[in-house]
């Protein structure tokens, strides 16, 4: 079984320097806690990940009493950003690239299902038992100095197994967030979710529990989603457990490619997901989520540019392409492109990858000197030098010069 010793002196993937840091912090941690008479314990995903063998991006750090405190002096000690979150009792200290997280030991209740639960001071065993899988409730006591695992719900068998468990039949009914959540650690460690997991996540979606979750919720669920490595082996087992369609019935991951060659930005898989959905789905579904408008804008402009794919892949001259695309998202256009390469998409990339940026050599000034009125038609003139443009109909500062002299001569041809 692994130790804290290996924890905070061997780096699995060998990151020396982010295990050396991670050990300096656990000790401190670990004398501040003891000078004042408490137990801290590192917890979660961090014990998680170095049972894997991972290094943990994050430590969360449990203390039974008061974590504030804790955090407060692990502030000062290491000059480090302290953020209190008030509201849950949580405090994280930011050094560096490090993110360290500390709750004071807690017990939940859930007063009514999806809704945030009760929270009162407990004790370690408290705490595991309310966390989503067994694998995420394992804790190590701080400090190093015996090679102890707090298991009580038998994680690292888990762990090993290579499953996903729930602690208890009603974790699903009290936290819907954790269906997500499931689907998410199974693609991520290509684990399985564990019979009895699979059958209450299936009761509990037949129960629509997960229309009992606010939209800020669910959202932040997919957009956690979103940041993992490989969304689509998430998005789609989330598909194969009909989670998707319990968000809105028109989302699948069906249409996503097994694999992207790039790494893609968050909001370009919303982007990708919501591919399939006509505007009016996508209306309904940024109000299902609560979308922020950088979400909404997304989602609607998705809906425009595949409503734009025929007239794009018929089109000949880049300007066409420009007044198609010009003001969409830059998401929107990168999630177009993750669903392979059709006339539409070869256009789209052409037009990120220069179009977009193409303007007239002349400004506005320039313009006034030539005898262009300021007003509508300076910006007219404008729109016709950038056509003129990316046509390759004009090659120069002359060229463009000619140009807005034949209009000033003749102001009708910029009318458009
Ligand atoms: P990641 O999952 O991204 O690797 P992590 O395991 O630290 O990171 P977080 O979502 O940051 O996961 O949560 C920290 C810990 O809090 C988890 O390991 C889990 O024990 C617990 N937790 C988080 N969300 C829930 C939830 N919805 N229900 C119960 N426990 C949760």
């Amino acid at each position: 079984m692994l130790t804290l010793t290996d924890l905070t002196t061997t780096g699995g993937d060998g990151n020396g320097k982010t295990v050396d840091g991670h050990r300096l912090i656990l000790d401190c941690v670990a004398r501040i806690a003891e000078e004042s008479g408490l137990k801290a314990y590192l917890v979660g995903g961090p014990v998680r990940d170095r049972l894997l063998g991972v290094v943990a991006a994050d430590l969360d750090i449990t203390v039974v009493g008061d974590a504030m405190m804790v955090a407060e002096r692990l502030a000062a000690e290491i000059q480090g950003r302290l953020t209190v979150h008030q509201r849950f009792g949580t405090a994280t200290v930011v050094a560096g690239s490090l993110a360290i997280d500390l709750v004071t030991a807690r017990r939940e209740a859930y007063p009514s299902p999806g809704a945030l639960p009760i929270v009162e001071p407990g004790g370690i065993a408290d705490d595991l038992a309310r966390r989503d899988f067994t694998i995420n409730a394992m804790a190590m006591p701080l400090p190093a100095v015996s090679d102890q695992l707090v298991d009580p719900h038998d994680g690292s068998a888990d762990l090993t197994a290579g499953l996903i468990r729930v602690l208890h039949d009603g974790s699903f009914r009290d936290d819907p967030t954790r269906i997500l959540r499931a689907v998410r650690y199974a693609a991520r460690f290509g684990f399985a979710i564990e019979r009895e997991t699979a059958d209450l996540m299936g009761n509990a979606l037949s129960a629509r529990t997960l229309s009992a979750l606010s939209g800020d919720r669910l959202r932040h669920e997919l957009e956690r989603t979103f940041h993992e490595r490989d969304p689509v082996a998430p998005l789609q087992l989330a598909d194969n457990h009909e989670i998707l369609s319990a968000i809105h019935p028109a989302l699948t991951a069906r249409h996503l490619p097994a694999a992207t060659r790039e790494p893609v930005a968050p909001l370009a898989w919303l982007a990708a997901l919501v591919w399939p959905l006509d505007a009016e789905e996508g209306e309904a579904l940024s109000a299902r989520l609560n979308a922020p408008s950088d979400w909404a804008r997304v989602i609607a402009d998705t809906a425009r540019i595949r409503r734009s794919s025929p007239a794009l892949g018929d089109a000949s001259k880049p300007s066409e392409v420009c007044s198609l695309l010009d003001g969409m998202a830059p998401a929107a256009l990168r999630g177009a492109l993750i669903m392979g390469r059709g006339p539409a998409q070869e256009r789209i990339s052409s037009y990120l990858s220069h179009w977009w940026s193409v303007a007239p050599r002349l400004r506005g000034h320039d313009l006034l000197a030539l005898g262009v009125p300021a007003g509508p038609e300076m910006g007219a003139t404008l729109r016709e030098l950038r056509r003129a443009r990316l046509d390759g109909e004009t090659h120069s500062v002359q060229d463009e010069q000619e140009l807005a002299r034949q209009w000033v001569q003749a102001p009708d041809k910029t009318a458009n």
